[in-house]
């Protein structure tokens, strides 16, 4: 069996579509040059993201009745692999907007709502974030102070949010806040807040890796947002992102397993023409075991989180494996990035190449998405350890 047979195995005609034409769709509009130029100057590659929603790329996890193609989880595992082989911060900027918000329109917004947002997110007319994480609370995402305070027909929401991807290209931003602060994670309720809001200011952060997306300070001065935007039941919000975070969570292993396959192919078209002591250091049977290292776990990342996509839409709720999946294959992803630079030698950890930008990339996933330590705690919880 061909590599590509082996890569292609197991996922349906359509599947391997999925990836053949996303893969030659970002070859065209987003070619290696052009990305070394937008993560440079820290750009938004606002091309490629339309080219993909024009494609129609936006939609395959949302319903046709709002212009979706409405995929299942493993066509969407498929999709971000494709798009995170090409590059993973693209696949990023696909799932803030897709999967992390547009999740809470679909599943939280009134039909109304919907109706105004989700048809434009599918059509690339709107961009969103999503906006958890606060200066005092990461992991512990209950404790988080952010108000939103009920005024009449409205909202007012005061506070400050931290490491908020793609939130300075973003139209909206679903915001998480604190309706009954006594409550605890029983008092978080979730707004959909347009970003030309009085009172809202959006600063960038200068991060080490992900520059073409980059993450940014949100801060909330008295934000007025109509009532109408709640997304989900007041008081309800900790529900709704317990329930969106197996498909958060498949999707980053998704990406992650694409970004492995990407840091091979691209360590070996070097490996095979650098020559040390007359022959190809490919021929060194250190470097061909760093490549099936390498392999492994990119194998391994990849069947978890096809598990995982069969699990959720078989109707299960996997926990356990979901959470395997984003730590095995974000952990294996760092560190195949690693091994490329030792790989490639001095090579890989010059600007020259796309090794360096791999490194500096894959290094977040074992962080943002829950790290991989609370990821070990979610996976010791479903144990039944007593
Ligand atoms: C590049 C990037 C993009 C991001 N994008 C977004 C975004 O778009 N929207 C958003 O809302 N957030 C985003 N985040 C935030 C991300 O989700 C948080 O960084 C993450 O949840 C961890 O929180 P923290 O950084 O505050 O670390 P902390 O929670 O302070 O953790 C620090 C260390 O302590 C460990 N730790 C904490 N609690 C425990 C525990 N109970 N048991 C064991 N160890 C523990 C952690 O595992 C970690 O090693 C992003 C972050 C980054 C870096």
């Amino acid at each position: 069996m061909s590599n590509h047979q082996n890569r292609i195995f197991g996922l349906t005609e359509a599947q391997v579509m999925i990836q053949s034409s996303v893969q030659d769709l970002l070859a065209r509009c987003l070619p290696p040059e052009k990305v070394a130029q937008l993560d440079e100057d820290r750009q938004f590659p606002f091309e490629a993201y339309d080219a993909m929603a024009k494609a129609g790329w936006m939609g395959l996890p949302h319903p046709q009745e709002w212009g979706g193609s409405g995929g299942s989880f493993k066509d969407l595992a498929v999709l971000i692999e494709a798009i995170a082989y090409h590059n993973v911060q693209m696949a990023s900027a696909y799932l803030t907007t897709v999967v992390y918000a547009g999740m809470h329109i679909r599943f939280g917004a009134s039909e109304a709502l919907k109706s105004r947002i989700l048809p434009k997110l599918v059509s690339g007319e709107l961009r969103l974030a999503f906006s958890l994480t606060e200066p005092q609370s990461g992991s512990d995402a209950a404790s988080i102070v952010t108000r939103a305070v009920r005024d009449g027909d409205d909202y007012v929401i005061t506070g400050q949010k931290i490491y908020i991807t793609c939130a300075h290209v973003a139209d909206h931003l679903v915001v998480v806040t604190k309706t009954s602060p006594d409550q605890g994670h029983r008092g978080i309720s979730i707004f959909l807040v347009d970003v030309k809001s009085p009172g809202l200011c959006i600063t960038p952060l200068r991060g080490l890796g992900r520059r073409m997306i980059h993450t940014n300070q949100v801060f909330f001065d008295g934000v007025r947002v109509p009532a109408s935007h709640l997304l989900g039941e007041l008081d309800g919000g900790w529900k709704n992102m317990m329930q969106g975070l197996n498909i958060e969570r498949l999707c980053l292993a998704a990406a992650a397993a694409g970004n492995c396959q990407r840091i091979i192919d691209y360590a070996a078209a070097y490996a095979r023409v650098r020559v040390q002591f007359g022959q190809a250091i490919t021929h060194f049977q250190a470097i061909g075991h760093k490549f099936a290292e390498m392999q492994m776990m990119t194998e391994t990342a990849r069947v978890l989180t096809y598990r995982v996509a069969d699990m959720l839409d078989a109707g299960l709720r996997p926990d356990m494996e979901t959470a395997i999946a984003k730590a095995v294959a974000t952990e294996n992803n760092s560190k195949c990035a690693d091994m490329g630079i030792q790989i490639m030698g001095g090579a890989g950890l010059m600007m020259d190449h796309e090794m360096q930008m791999y490194l500096r990339d894959s290094r977040v996933g074992t962080i943002g998405g829950g790290t991989s330590e609370i990821m070990r705690t979610v996976i010791a919880k479903n144990m039944d350890l007593g």
